[in-house]
């Protein structure tokens, strides 16, 4: 008896990680410096005591589903949702993607859409960005339409970039995609311009969204999209019964109350990311312009990951992207608090002198 090798396609792969090493700032992984407001834990609270724990959850996640087309103007029917927004990426795949398909990427964006895509035996098609980032309308034209992707990926504002597109150009990608277009919009309420406003019944878009960011709530593992109804019912027949626990059903449906309080926590990172980017401007590197909680920056002086070296000595922690094709050099920090953002500045200005 012997235990199997994994899947031969699944050799090369590495999982997706960035180290979560105990430093006191952590400014690797675009989480919100700041926690949920203390109301919502205090009507989450006291909503647990009545959850029926020997039950199965609502397979429809009815209340959850309601609040999400409450808060963008849409019905229920145009929400699925899932255990963090890679999930919901994970079942557009699964239901749309495999083995003889395929999907389509922009690079560099956010290295989740071809590594699930690849999990999900789905071929990955390649395009490029252009030298600034932002995506060539002419090379995505002529992608889709050589390779025919069931789905392809853009991301809004783009991870790990920091820019979000071009709404003319989502609009003509829409109508040159042979298949889905997926805009995921982790960090959405950053930017100007939503897809969402563009979804429709009729046509081929689907927009993700996730808890993990800008509502400060990593830790419950919740995301979702909104697309058309034909695709919500494709994805419920991929998902796993109950896959969405009565605990995040409440966490999240309570969460939406607090919109309020989740625009003026994103009013703050704005104002810190403004405040990083003038300090470097005095700093030998170079940064590129963001519409997100991070930012793109590549030290002049120094090679990336010695400076991502030189900042963990410091304890801070941010992403080394020095190492990833396109990025040569670059690191990725996240926006902090004040005190967190205080802490990375010194530290990289002394790393850097
Ligand atoms: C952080 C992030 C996500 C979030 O994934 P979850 O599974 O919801 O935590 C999705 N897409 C992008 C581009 C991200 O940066």
């Amino acid at each position: 008896m012997a235990i199997p090798e994994p899947r031969d396609d699944l050799g090369l792969r590495e999982g997706y990680h960035s180290p979560q090493v105990d430093v006191a700032v952590r400014l690797n992984t675009n989480e919100s410096p700041l926690p949920p407001p203390a109301e919502w834990l205090a009507a989450l609270t006291e909503e647990l005591g009545r959850i029926a724990f020997n039950r199965y959850p609502d397979r429809d996640a009815t209340g959850l589903r309601q609040a999400l087309a409450d808060l963008h103007g849409v019905r229920r029917d145009q929400i699925f949702c899932a255990n963090g927004s890679n999930e919901v990426l994970q079942s557009l795949c699964l239901a749309y993607g495999g083995p003889g398909r395929s999907v389509a990427v922009f690079e560099p964006t956010y290295a989740l859409h071809s590594h699930i895509a690849h999990l999900t035996g789905t071929e990955v098609v390649e395009g490029q960005r252009r030298p600034d980032f932002s995506l060539d309308l002419d090379v995505a034209r002529d992608l889709v339409s050589a390779r025919g992707p069931t789905i392809t990926f853009l991301c809004s504002p783009n991870n790990p970039t920091g820019m979000a597109e071009d709404p003319t150009a989502v609009r003509a990608l829409l109508e040159a995609v042979p298949g889905l277009l997926v805009v995921d919009e982790a960090y959405g309420q950053f930017a100007d311009w939503s897809a969402v406003s563009v979804v429709d019944d009729a046509s081929p878009l689907v927009v993700t969204r996730t808890f993990s960011k800008t509502w400060s709530m990593a830790a419950a593992r919740l995301g979702y999209l909104v697309g058309p109804p034909v695709v919500v019912a494709a994805l419920e027949r991929v998902a796993l019964p109950y896959h969405l626990d009565a605990f995040k059903q409440v966490a999240g449906r309570l969460a939406v109350q607090f919109v309020g309080e989740m625009e003026q926590r994103v009013g703050l990172v704005v104002r810190e990311r403004q405040r990083i980017l003038a300090a470097f401007a005095g700093l030998p590197v170079v940064a590129w312009p963001s519409q997100s909680n991070f930012i793109l920056f590549r030290p002049e002086t120094r090679k990336g990951n010695e400076v991502w070296h030189g900042l963990l000595d410091r304890g801070v922690l941010v992403r080394d992207t020095s190492a990833w094709p396109g990025l040569t050099g670059c690191l990725r920090v996240t926006v902090g608090t004040p005190e967190e953002n205080d802490t990375f500045l010194t530290a990289l200005t002394e790393v850097l002198r």
